[in-house]
């Protein structure tokens, strides 16, 4: 029985994974409304009643959107960290809050999570590192650059979703009004392409099996350019071989299991 990866849909304007062991299934972020990830859910055979919590990772909506109603209809805790919970949960009816302090795990089923603070403009945003039966799985978006913490967190991991929210240029050149751009690019706003590849160049070792791009901008990147330059650069890691996905924000995509 592996750890398992179901990325319901990844992007600017809603995020949402499902992490797995057995019978336990785990929301990371509720960024879809409550429909709209009851569906996605079904298209991979499985029911919200199945589910059996859900961890924000911060405030923002393309996270945050319907965790208090999916609390709410299936009875399940939502996690987040003091900050998260004050800025967008506090004022809402939940079925159970849990406090999630970075730094210190917690075990759902099998699986240990371990809280990790990211530099981005949100109360306490954390991205997660999985660890089940030996298997290794990091869930990190939503970050402005790679601290060093985020670097160790991403080393050793057998599966890895990761932010490559924009290209430099096509932030640069694009329709956003100055302060927005200074704001995406900022130490506290979002991961470049570029910033990504250089970390993926750092991390990436034989025992990576897949890796997931995720919350890409639909303005300031795009599909073909973010695929044609993860492949230059495996090519020239000489790691070909390695497989990935560009997760989109309307579709689901394939399961993964480590
Ligand atoms: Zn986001
Ligand atoms: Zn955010």
């Amino acid at each position: 029985m592996g750890l398992q990866l179901r990325v319901l849909g990844s992007g600017s304007s809603g995020n949402c994974s499902l992490i797995s062991h057995g019978e336990t299934h785990v929301l990371i972020d509720a960024g879809f409304s409550y429909r709209e990830i009851s569906e996605r859910l079904v298209q991979y055979g499985l029911q919200p009643e199945q589910l059996t919590a859900v961890l924000v990772t911060h405030e923002h909506g393309d996270h945050v959107r319907s965790a208090h109603t999916i609390s709410r209809k299936m009875k399940i805790p939502i996690f987040t960290t003091e900050g998260t919970f004050a800025t967008a949960l506090q004022e809402k009816p939940l079925f159970d809050w849990v406090e999630v302090f970075p730094g210190r795990s917690f075990q759902l089923g099998a699986m240990v999570f371990h809280p990790i603070t990211l530099p981005h403009d949100a109360a306490d945003p954390v991205g997660y590192r999985i660890e089940c039966g030996g298997r290794v799985m990091a869930h990190m978006t939503d970050f402005g650059y790679v601290s060093s913490l985020v670097r160790e967190s991403l080393r050793g991991c057998d599966l890895i979703l990761l932010e490559a929210n924009h290209d430099l240029d096509m932030l640069r050149n694009g329709p956003y009004p100055w302060s927005l751009k200074q704001r995406i690019a900022s130490k506290l706003g979002h991961l470049s392409n570029e910033a990504m590849l250089e970390v993926l160049q750092e991390i990436a070792h034989d025992g990576l099996e897949h890796i997931v791009f995720g919350h890409l901008s639909e303005t300031n990147n795009n599909v073909p350019l973010l695929r044609a330059q993860v492949r230059q650069t495996l090519r020239r890691m000489g790691l070909h071989e390695l497989a990935f996905t560009i997760a989109r924000q309307d579709q689901i995509c394939d399961l993964l299991e480590v």
